[in-house]
């Protein structure tokens, strides 16, 4: 039996600020299983992590006798996101706006618990339980950890979160793709640098979400997670660089991406549920381990729950955003999960004129390179639920004159059917009702009393049925 203290939970409006507090709040209200000690960091932890998914997160201790411990699955619905940033799931998009549109900058302090240990003889393996996921991984990957770099030129700061393999004692292979961390790799290696970054592992679930914003560069993403905390987030400066890193998360790995340094790295089983196939990539060199005396890692199983719903949320959000600077008619977004949360968009609206579906479509492959299908619909449809939208497109959808194909744009290099370099198409459906359409036309049939029929006051003992069955006189 579980025993759900109501006293831990997180009062109304109220974030969690670490990982230790989102854990002990999954614990108080019987969401957090508890792996016997020892399994194993090759595929068991992730198998286990696996099957818990929609209901449980995990926290393994002794994972193949290391004597730290990994946990898994913080988010495994809309719902627990909801739940750690203190709102409910209706006003989770909402919230998440405000917190973009109302950044609060970090403060920097001397000291934080993440620098307790300080391992100048790195050792990545040794000193942190990395798991293995999938089947054909390349081998351990840190998964979880948020990438702070600093803009060469400005000192500003940018938080991502890249995948990470472990290519050696101190050395690291990861994919940095064209966005942020890439544009400063770039700019520091075109003046002959390496380019300063700390990865963080252990943090809260709103710095998770914070870091998959799409906001322009130059926008320190951990100001979203100083608004949602509803309090800047305390920093403290790198022992072996000048990045600022959140003072309270468990574990850093400080160290520099190499300029002009390529290896081999991957495969890796990522959100379109396939395998991101091994390429020659960027190298961080690793110069120093962090951590708080007793360190918990996080992993996030590629391809699982978590990731793709740490990725959908905020794309969400931030696309809902941009669309409604460009057109107040748009009322929600949603990023559908067979299309991995990132590649379908269903965006709903209040249609006020002809083409307008169009140049929404637009704005939505411009918001984000990895948009690849817009489906527009009307007010009346439910774009949470798949079968509303392709009721939409079935009725109201003529491919002659509502599709919009655009050839060779820039899309996501982890769809398997893109070109190495990245370039696909992108396709828009508008689904919304002609304007001119007369009023019967797209009426939809209702059975009238339908949504208020009390089944209890109308509905006879199952029993009667036979009398009326065999009476046939
Ligand atoms: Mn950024």
């Amino acid at each position: 039996m579980s025993t759900i203290n109501k006293a831990a939970a997180p009062s109304a409006n109220h974030c969690s600020r670490d990982l230790r507090e989102w854990l002990t709040h999954l614990a108080a209200t019987d969401r957090l299983a508890v792996a016997k000690p020892g399994l194993d960091l090759t595929h068991e932890l992730a198998a286990v992590s696996d099957r818990l998914e929609l209901d449980k997160a995990l926290i393994a201790p002794s994972p193949s006798g290391h004597a730290v411990p990994v946990v898994a699955n913080l988010l495994a619905s809309r719902a627990w996101i909801g739940d750690c940033l203190g709102v409910s799931e209706d006003d989770l998009i909402a919230r998440y706006q405000d917190a973009v549109q109302n950044p609060v900058p970090w403060v920097e302090v001397d000291a934080g618990p993440v620098q307790d240990v300080v391992h100048r003889e790195v050792d990545i393996n040794g000193q942190l339980p990395v798991p293995t996921h999938n089947e054909l991984d390349s081998g351990p990957y840190i998964s979880a950890g948020l990438m702070i770099s600093r803009n060469p030129s400005n000192g500003i700061q940018n938080v991502s979160i890249h995948r990470c393999q472990i290519s050696g004692k101190d050395r690291i292979g990861v994919l940095l793709l064209p966005r942020h961390t890439w544009t400063y790799a770039r700019m520091a290696e075109e003046a002959g640098q390496a380019l300063e970054v700390a990865i963080v592992i252990g943090i809260d679930p709103a710095s998770l979400l914070a870091s998959q914003a799409i906001v322009p560069m130059d926008f320190d993403e951990m100001e979203i997670v100083g608004a949602l905390h509803g309090a800047p987030v305390e920093m403290v400066k790198c022992k072996t660089n000048n990045v600022r890193v959140p003072a309270k998360a468990e574990i850093v790995l400080e160290g520099r991406v190499l300029a002009n340094v390529q290896e081999p790295e991957g495969p890796f089983g990522e959100f379109p549920q396939y395998y991101g196939r091994q390429a020659n990539r960027h190298v961080i060199q690793v110069d120093a381990i962090t951590h708080r005396k007793k360190p918990i890692f996080h992993t996030i199983v590629g391809g699982g729950m978590e990731h793709l719903l740490l990725g959908g949320l905020p794309r969400e959000a931030t696309l809902l955003e941009t669309l409604q600077r460009n057109d107040p008619s748009v009322l929600d977004v949603h990023l559908s999960r067979g299309g991995t949360c990132r590649y379908h968009l269903v965006v709903k609206i209040r249609k006020k004129q002809e083409g307008q579906a169009k140049n929404i479509m637009m704005g939505a492959f411009a918001g984000h390179y990895d948009i690849k299908q817009v489906i527009v619909v009307d007010e009346d449809v439910n774009i949470h639920d798949p079968e509303s939208v392709e009721w939409a497109v079935a009725t109201r959808f003529q491919a002659d004159q509502d599709l919009l194909v655009v050839a060779n744009t820039q899309a996501s290099k982890l769809d398997p059917t893109t070109t190495d370099d990245g370039v696909g198409a992108k396709m828009g459906i508008d689904a919304t009702i002609p304007l001119a359409a007369d009023d019967f036309t797209f009426t939809v049939i209702k059975v009238p009393g339908a949504d208020d029929v009390d089944l209890n006051a109308v509905l006879d003992d199952p029993g009667a049925a036979t009398a009326i069955i065999s009476s046939d006189d």
